[in-house]
C-alpha cells in the first residue's frame, strides 16, 4: 500500500485513507473484481484513481454524464494527473489527439460513456492498449431495480469477457441489496469483493420542521449561510418557479432547475451554480445526478420526498467535502396526500410498495428518534452512538410533550364534540377558545372542550392534529378534509394507546450548534477564509474550472487556520499536493501574509492540532502511530484480531500493517498468523503458477483461504531461502 499512500499525499495532499478506501484499492491493484458501496461523498473516486496512478497502463472509467466526467478530469488535472474524457461534444481532431495520447502511454485515466466504450471501434482500439483497470461509476444505472436505470449501461455486460485479465470495479452509493446483487449479476463480476461502507454521514445535520411560512423558513436557512451554496428541493415545477422567483425578488442569487426548462437553460443554471456565480438552485428531483460540487452547505426540502431513499440521496449532495452541512426537511401532512394522489395510477403492487415507502418517510418526519440512527437502520446497518450531536432530536431542538396521552385525548374529544364535521383549522380554533362568529353561531363556544388548550398557540395545536392524523388516530374525509376519529383513535380515547406528540424545545437548548460545525471552524479566521474564497474564485475563472476543483472548502479553512508563510507550511494543509503547491502556493501565501499582517494574526500555526479528517474522525490515533503500535504487538506475537482491537483499524488495514512488518523484519515464518497446513497449501498453489498474483491461488484453493492469509504467507515466502535443487 505504500505507493498508494505516497500517491494520496503527493497528488491529493491527503494523509490517510477514509474507511474502506484501503480495502477497495487493494482489490484494484490485485486485479480482483469489486463492488464498492459508499454514500455520496464517501470518497469512491479515489478508490480507482489512486491505483490508476500507481499501476502500469491506462484506467478506463465509465461514467454516465459528460458533466461528471468533465469535473473529474478537471479535478485530476489540477492535482497533476493526466486524464481525459471522450465525448460527443468533442471535435474529431480532439478525439484523435486523445487516441494518440492513449497509445503513447501519456494518460493514466480515460473517462468514457458506456455507449461509446462499447462500440466495436473503441473495443478494438483498447484491445491493443495496456488497460490497468475498468471502473464503472454510478454502477446502479445498470439495474432496472434502481432509481436511475440507463439501458446503455447494459452494454457493459461484455466487458468482463472482453478484458479477461483486467479487474472490473463497480462503484455506487445505492443502498438496496437487490440493486447490489443485480449489479454483480449484470456485470458478470467474478468472486467480486463486496465492500459496503457505513451509510451514516456524520457531518450532515438533519433538521425536520413543519412547513408554516415556507419562504420565511427557507430564507432563514439561507441567511444563516451567507455566500454559501445550497439546493432547495420542491415537489412540483410550479413551486420551483414560484420560489426561485420569490427568492430572486428578495435579492438572492437563485435560479430554477426542472425538466420543464430547455436543455440550454438547465445547463446554464447548473454551470452558474457549480462556478459559484449563483448561490442557490431551486429544483425538482431532476437536479442532482452529475453534481460533484463538494461545498454545498445546505439542502432544503420544502416538502417531504416520497421515500427515505430519495431523502438520503438528495441530502447526500450536501457536505461532500466532509465539512458540516445542514439538511432541512420542511414538510406538511399535505405532502403525503399529494404523493398518494400522484402515485394512485400505479398498479396495485407498485402502489403498495410506494405507500410503504411513504409511511417510512412519514414516521421519519414525525419521529423523535435520532435522525442519523433512523436513516442508518433503514438501510440495514446499526448505529453505534447514543447521541449523534447532529440532528434536531439529539441537539434537543424538539421534544415530546409532557403528557401526550392527555393532550391527544383532549384533541380527539373535541373532534367528537363537533360531531366529526369540521376540519383541522376549525377544531384548533375551538380548542384554543376562539370566539369567531362561525364558532359562536354553531354553539361550539358552549362545548366542554372549547378553550381546553387556550394556553397553547393555535399553530401548535394544528401541528398536533397533523401529528395525530399521520399516526392514524384521525383521518380526513371528503372535499373539506373533515376530521374523523379512527378505530385507533377510539383506543386512544380509552387510554389504550399513547401517541407521540412533539413540540419545539425551549429556546435555550435550541441554539446549540452541531459538534461537527464547531470543530471544523475551530481556530479558523473567517475573514481570511472569505479572502481565500475570493482568490479561489478568481483562479477558477482564469483556469475555466469550477472553484471546488481548485481547492475544497476544507483546504481553505485549514489554510485560514494554519496561516502558513512558507511553501512547506502551505503543503501541510489538508488537500494540498505537489502540483497545487507549485502552482498556487506563492499566490495564496501572499494573500495570507497580507491579511495576517493587517489584522495582527499569528502565522505558521503548527498543523497537528486541527487538520480536518472528515469522516475518519472515529480513528483516534494517527496512521503512523497505529502502524507503530501494530508492529510492536506483532513483535510480541499477538494475533491479527488482537492487534485489530488494539489499533481500531479495519482487518484489511491490519493485514497491510502485518505484510509491511514482515517485509521490514524480513520474516520468513508465517506460523504465528497462519497455521502450517494452510501455509503449505498456499505455497503449493503458488508453485503451480508463474507469477505472484493472488487470485489464481485463491481460486486454486477453491476460495477456502482468505486473500489476507494468502498475502501474509506469500510475504513470508519472499524472505524464505529458495528451495534447494533436487540432487
Ligand atoms: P463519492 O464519489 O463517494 O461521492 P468523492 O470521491 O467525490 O466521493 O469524494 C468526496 C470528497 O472527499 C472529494 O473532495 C475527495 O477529494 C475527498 N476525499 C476522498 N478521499 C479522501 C481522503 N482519504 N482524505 C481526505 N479527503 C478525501
Amino acid at each position: 500500500m505504500t505507493p498508494l499512500r505516497d500517491a494520496l499525499l503527493r497528488y491529493w495532499g491527503y494523509d490517510s485513507f477514509r474507511p474502506l478506501q484501503a480495502e477497495a484499492m487493494q482489490a484494484v491493484v490485485e486485479h480482483r473484481d469489486s463492488l464498492v458501496v459508499m454514500p455520496t461523498g464517501g470518497g469512491k473516486s479515489i478508490c480507482f484513481q489512486a491505483p490508476a496512478v500507481t499501476m502500469p497502463g491506462i484506467a478506463i472509467v465509465v461514467s454516465p454524464l459528460i458533466s461528471l466526467m468533465k469535473d473529474q478530469v478537471d479535478t485530476l488535472r489540477e492535482c497533476g494527473i493526466s486524464a481525459a474524457c471522450v465525448n460527443s461534444a468533442q471535435t474529431a481532431a480532439e478525439r484523435q489527439q486523445i487516441a494518440a495520447d492513449v497509445r503513447s502511454g501519456n494518460l493514466k485515466l480515460l473517462y468514457v460513456a458506456p455507449e461509446r466504450l462499447c462500440t466495436q471501434k473503441m473495443l478494438d482500439f483498447l484491445a491493443d492498449v495496456e488497460v490497468s483497470l475498468i471502473a464503472i461509476d454510478e454502477a446502479h444505472c445498470i439495474s432496472a431495480w434502481g432509481h436511475d436505470f440507463r439501458p446503455e449501461y447494459r452494454m457493459l455486460r461484455q466487458l468482463r469477457s472482453r478484458f479477461p485479465k483486467v479487474g472490473v470495479h463497480a462503484y455506487t452509493a445505492t443502498a438496496t441489496e437487490e440493486v447490489r446483487r443485480d449489479i454483480v449479476a449484470q456485470l458478470g463480476l467474478e468472486s467480486a469483493e463486496l465492500l459496503v461502507g457505513s451509510f451514516d454521514r456524520p457531518n450532515l445535520v438533519y433538521k425536520v420542521v413543519r412547513r408554516k411560512e415556507v419562504l420565511k423558513q427557507v430564507r432563514e436557512v439561507i441567511d444563516a449561510n451567507p455566500n454559501e451554496s445550497g439546493i432547495v428541493y420542491c415537489i412540483s415545477r410550479r413551486e420551483v418557479d414560484e420560489l426561485a422567483e420569490a427568492l430572486r425578488r428578495a435579492g438572492y442569487k437563485a435560479k430554477p432547475y426542472h425538466a420543464g426548462l430547455s436543455d440550454q437553460e438547465r445547463h446554464k443554471h447548473q454551470d452558474e451554480f457549480l462556478n459559484d456565480d449563483i448561490q442557490i438552485v431551486v429544483a425538482t428531483v431532476a437536479f442532482g445526478m452529475g453534481i460533484d460540487k463538494s461545498n454545498v452547505r445546505y439542502v432544503i426540502h420544502t416538502g417531504s420526498p416520497k421515500s427515505l431513499e430519495h431523502y438520503q440521496q438528495e441530502t447526500g449532495r450536501a457536505g461532500r467535502d466532509g465539512l458540516e452541512a445542514s439538511c432541512w426537511l420542511i414538510w406538511t401532512a399535505g405532502n403525503f396526500i399529494t404523493w398518494r394522489k400522484m402515485l394512485s395510477d400505479l398498479p396495485a403492487d407498485a402502489f403498495r410498495q410506494a405507500d410503504d415507502s411513504l409511511k417510512s418517510m412519514e414516521r421519519f418526519c414525525n419521529g423523535v428518534t435520532c435522525r442519523h440512527k433512523v436513516l442508518v437502520e433503514h438501510f440495514g446497518q446499526t448505529f453505534g452512538k447514543d447521541n449523534c450531536e447532529a440532528c434536531d432530536v439529539c441537539l434537543e431542538q424538539i421534544e415530546q410533550v409532557a403528557e401526550p396521552l392527555v393532550l391527544g385525548q383532549k384533541i380527539l374529544s373535541c373532534v367528537v364534540r363537533v360531531k366529526e364535521s369540521f376540519g383541522a383549522d376549525y377544531v384548533a380554533q375551538v380548542l384554543t377558545g376562539s370566539r369567531e362568529a362561525r364558532i359562536v353561531e354553531n354553539g361550539h363556544d358552549q362545548l366542554s372542550t372549547w378553550g381546553l388548550l387556550k394556553d397553547e398557540k393555535k399553530t401548535n395545536v394544528r401541528d398536533w392534529i397533523e401529528q395525530l392524523a399521520s399516526q392514524g388516530y384521525l383521518t380526513r374525509v371528503g372535499d373539506y378534509n373533515v376530521l374523523k376519529v379512527t378505530p385507533t383513535g377510539r383506543e386512544l380515547l380509552h387510554g389504550k394507546s399513547t401517541p407521540r406528540l412533539l413540540q419545539a424545545a425551549a429556546k435555550k437548548t435550541a441554539s446549540r450548534a452541531a459538534k461537527s460545525e464547531a470543530d471544523s471552524w475551530d481556530g479558523v479566521d473567517s475573514g481570511l477564509f472569505e479572502t481565500l474564497r475570493q482568490l479561489r474564485r478568481q483562479i477558477a475563472t482564469d483556469h475555466n474550472v469550477p472553484p471546488f476543483v481548485v481547492f475544497a472548502d476544507t483546504t481553505l479553512r485549514d489554510l485560514a487556520r494554519l496561516r502558513p508563510t512558507t511553501l512547506a507550511g502551505f503543503r501541510q494543509a489538508h488537500g494540498v499536493g505537489d502540483k497545487k503547491t507549485a502552482e498556487y502556493g506563492e499566490t495564496f501565501l501572499q494573500a495570507i501574509a497580507q491579511h495576517s499582517a493587517a489584522r495582527g494574526l499569528t502565522t505558521d500555526i503548527a498543523s497537528t492540532s486541527k487538520k480536518p479528517q472528515p469522516e475518519a474522525a472515529a480513528s483516534a490515533i494517527s496512521t503512523s502511530a497505529a502502524q507503530q503500535m501494530a508492529f510492536d504487538l506483532f513483535r510480541e506475537g499477538k494475533s491479527i484480531e488482537e492487534v485489530r482491537l488494539a489499533v481500531n483499524r479495519a482487518p484489511a488495514t491490519v493485514c497491510e500493517y502485518l505484510v509491511e512488518f514482515i517485509h521490514q523484519t524480513e520474516l520468513s515464518d508465517p506460523s504465528t498468523w497462519v497455521d502450517d497446513a494452510t501455509s503449505r497449501k498456499i505455497i503449493d498453489a503458488r508453485r503451480q503458477q508463474s507469477d505472484n498474483r493472488l487470485r489464481p491461488i485463491f481460486e486454486a484453493l477453491g476460495g477456502t483461504v482468505t486473500y489476507d492469509t494468502i498475502r501474509i504467507t506469500l510475504a513470508c515466502l519472499q524472505h524464505a531461502a529458495p528451495p534447494s535443487d533436487p540432487e
